[in-house]
């Protein structure tokens, strides 16, 4: 499946995102992941979107479609991916358009994950990540700690809450959604590429794109 995951920083997208690529192979493609990774290195694009991460502002949107240019044309997105991150504003969803079309890319459709705002922010705050740039493996400290406090499960890495999930830059980060992001469910929807989902549990939201996409 070609498909673009939309909604809030904290909505499941990447969640869902995991538990989609296990159903046909497609691959998870998170812009957010790419950039912290890149940070963790210390590449050119790394030091140039550092300061704008941790700020939990927008990386500009030239840096975003070089990086996501070279992605997309990997082979293993011919099977199919989920953009998990990605466009994240109009400019961006704009560029997607012109260079699915001149990479020859047909996507199936946009997801809306819709989250009422009390849960987003509960969730944000309550997030650890796994710091290893190869794992990024994602925990919750009160519905899915990890099985020692601090520790990924699954690398032995530290699980740790992230520079851009203190409160005040959670905040932020969901007025930058709103500002910027959000016009993009109105974009998607006047192309009528859209599949809006009020998702209880991810669970939901994969039952739904199962539904839509007749998998
Ligand atoms: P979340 O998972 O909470 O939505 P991400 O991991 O997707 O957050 O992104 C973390 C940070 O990386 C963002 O706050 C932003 O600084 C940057 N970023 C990720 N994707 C994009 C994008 N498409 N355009 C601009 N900046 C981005
Ligand atoms: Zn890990």
């Amino acid at each position: 499946m070609k498909v673009i995951l939309l909604g809030a920083p904290g909505a499941g997208k990447g969640t869902v995102a995991k538990l989609l690529t296990a159903l046909d192979g497609s691959v998870q493609i998170s812009t957010g992941d790419i950039l912290r990774g890149e940070v963790q290195a210390q590449s050119d694009l790394g030091k140039e979107a550092e300061g704008y991460m941790k700020a939990g502002d927008l990386v500009p949107d030239s840096l975003i479609m070089g990086m996501m240019e070279k992605r997309l044309q990997q082979p293993d997105c011919e099977k199919g991916f989920l953009l998990d991150g990605f466009p994240r504003t109009i400019p961006q969803a704009e560029a997607l358009t012109e260079l699915f079309g001149k990479i020859g890319i047909t996507f199936d459709m946009a997801v809306n994950i819709d989250v009422p705002k009390d849960i987003i922010l509960d969730r944000l705050c309550t997030r650890r990540t796994c710091e290893n740039p190869d794992c990024q493996a994602i925990y919750n400290v009160k519905s899915n700690p990890p099985k020692v406090e601090g520790i990924c499960d699954k690398c032995g890495a530290k699980a740790i809450q992230r520079e851009d999930e203190t409160e005040e830059a959670i905040s932020h980060r969901l007025a930058t959604y709103n500002e910027k992001t959000a016009p993009l469910i109105g974009f998607y929807e006047d192309k009528g590429m859209l599949l809006s989902v009020e998702a209880v549990n991810s669970d939901a939201v994969i039952e739904a794109i199962k539904d839509k996409l007749s998998l």
